[in-house]
């Protein structure tokens, strides 16, 4: 089957490198490390593993990164290669081992088996405690059942039916190849606390180096027609959620997750940087979860400001001219300054100091540029969160972070979050929004392609602006 690659070959590195300074075509040329390929199938590693036929893989902002190269080398350990991309996939069950199956079945202890998002689950169906219990759960909690698995008692209660997965179920993938995937009993601590983005077993167990399934070369990725996951990994989509929106699942989630843990009351000011589709997201994220909190938006494009409106930023300013630049003038610092009642105060040299700012900034980009602007726009004591994949920024002031004792939140894809008095998947919670009409994240898929024309997909990304592309996805159907 075909697949596109990331070979990890250091001599077509080293030819990305100096010839991508001349074109960036030499980034996903033949002479590059990315290739469409002609792959055997992954086979399954166990028999608590599935395979699965792709219908929908997004293109990630860090598969972007990726392309380009500008991933820190610090993540390199995290991958083996040659892997086949593709993390934010949906598609159909095609073929479950023994093990998987009866773990599916939504019968008995499989299901329990599903009922906690890596809190300490054995690799037996049911055979786990929950020793961490998960931040904000009492001494010995136990996670209530997921959605895929809840008891139709629920149903008074808009709860879903169980949906049982067995060969044909349309499923979303959560692609984190955390301790449970990898076959390693007891978990990890931080899979124990249900925060497996944050697992310390990335390079342990079943399957070879990688954070998650596009990264790993044993499980084949959504950039190619199959590819295999653990069984923990799938979640069923509920007939009412459409392909297009799970495929946004993922994108979405890195957003969720850093809004949920840095939640923002209804009287809070927030300001998005950014609005690509992580920032569209963490606006759509704060409304779908209810909070009234005013939010501004910072934009480059009109068409990402219409859609950072229509999921419900109060008002978008856009990013032009410099932000350091003159006292005077309408810059987006002066418009910042007036939305959030904040000063500008000009010190003898360079970027203007913000007296004042947003009780909580989520920094959608993780640039150089937006990394100074979010600490200068926080205000004393407020929340700078870090959502946007930073690695080396450069000419970033830190003074705001000691004289406004402003907190620097990190946050790394996506785990386990308290929703609604249970513990549930990131990738459960945002389902269950869309299951539950609170959520449409379909008009964000602006653009599909077929696999061929993966060299497409990628200019097309790297032109995100004049192409009006805020998401895209390989499509196999
Ligand atoms: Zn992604
Ligand atoms: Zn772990």
């Amino acid at each position: 089957m075909k697949a596109v690659q990331f070979l990890g070959s250091v001599p077509r590195y080293v030819y990305s490198m100096a010839a991508g300074k001349l074109t960036r075509r030499a980034f996903y040329d033949r002479f590059s490390n990315i290739q469409l390929r002609d792959v055997d199938p992954p086979a399954l590693p166990n028999d608590e593993w599935v395979k699965i036929r792709t219908t929908h893989a997004g293109f990630c902002g860090s598969d972007k990164n990726l392309v380009l190269l500008h991933d820190s080398p610090s993540t390199s350990p995290f991958s083996s290669f040659p892997f086949t991309l593709g993390h934010e996939n949906v598609g159909v069950v095609a073929e479950m081992g023994a093990k998987a199956a009866l773990a599916l079945s939504g019968a008995g202890a499989g299901a329990g088996a599903r009922a906690e998002a890596g809190a300490g689950a054995g690799s037996e169906p049911g055979s786990g405690t929950s020793p961490g219990a998960g931040p904000g759960g009492g001494p010995g909690a136990r996670s209530e059942p997921n959605l895929a698995t809840r008891s139709r008692a629920g149903s008074g209660t808009g709860d879903p039916a169980p949906i049982p997965i067995k060969v044909g179920t349309r499923v979303l993938v959560d692609p984190v190849l955390s301790c449970r995937p990898r076959g390693i009993d007891p978990v990890c601590p931080a899979c124990a606390r249900g925060d497996t983005s944050l697992c310390s077993n990335f390079t342990e167990g079943t399957v070879s180096p990688g954070f998650a399934i596009g990264t790993c070369r044993d499980t084949g990725g959504g950039w190619s027609e199959e590819f295999v996951a653990h069984y923990s990994q799938l979640i069923p989509v509920p007939d009412n959620v459409s392909s297009e929106n799970a495929v946004l699942v993922d994108a979405f989630c890195s957003s969720l997750h850093p809004v949920m843990r840095n939640f923002p009351p209804d009287d809070a000011s927030v300001l998005v940087v950014g609005c690509g589709v992580i920032g569209i997201s963490a606006v759509a994220a704060i409304r779908a979860l209810g909070s009234r909190a005013r939010i501004v938006a910072l934009a480059k494009y009109k068409f990402q400001a219409d859609a950072a409106l229509a999921y419900g930023a109060d008002s978008v300013v856009f990013m032009r001219g410099k932000g350091g630049g003159s006292a005077g003038g309408s810059d987006y610092y002066s418009e910042l300054a007036k939305l959030s009642e904040a000063r500008l105060l000009q010190p003898i040299m360079g970027k203007r100091v913000v007296v004042g700012g947003f009780d909580y900034v989520f920094d959608c980009v993780g640039s150089s540029t937006s990394i100074d602007d979010s600490l200068r726009f926080t205000r004393p004591g407020g929340a700078m969160v870090l959502v946007g994949l930073a690695s080396f920024p450069k000419g970033v002031d830190w003074t705001p972070i000691w004289m406004k004792e402003v907190q620097v939140k990190g946050s790394f894809w996506c785990s386990t979050e308290e929703f609604e008095g249970r513990r549930m998947r990131t990738y459960e919670v945002a389902m269950e929004l869309m299951r539950t009409g609170r959520l449409d994240l379909s008009p964000l898929l602006t653009h599909k392609f077929r696999l061929a024309d993966y060299r497409h997909a990628i200019e097309a990304n790297l032109n995100a602006g004049r192409e009006k592309l805020i998401k895209s996805a390989f499509v196999f159907y």
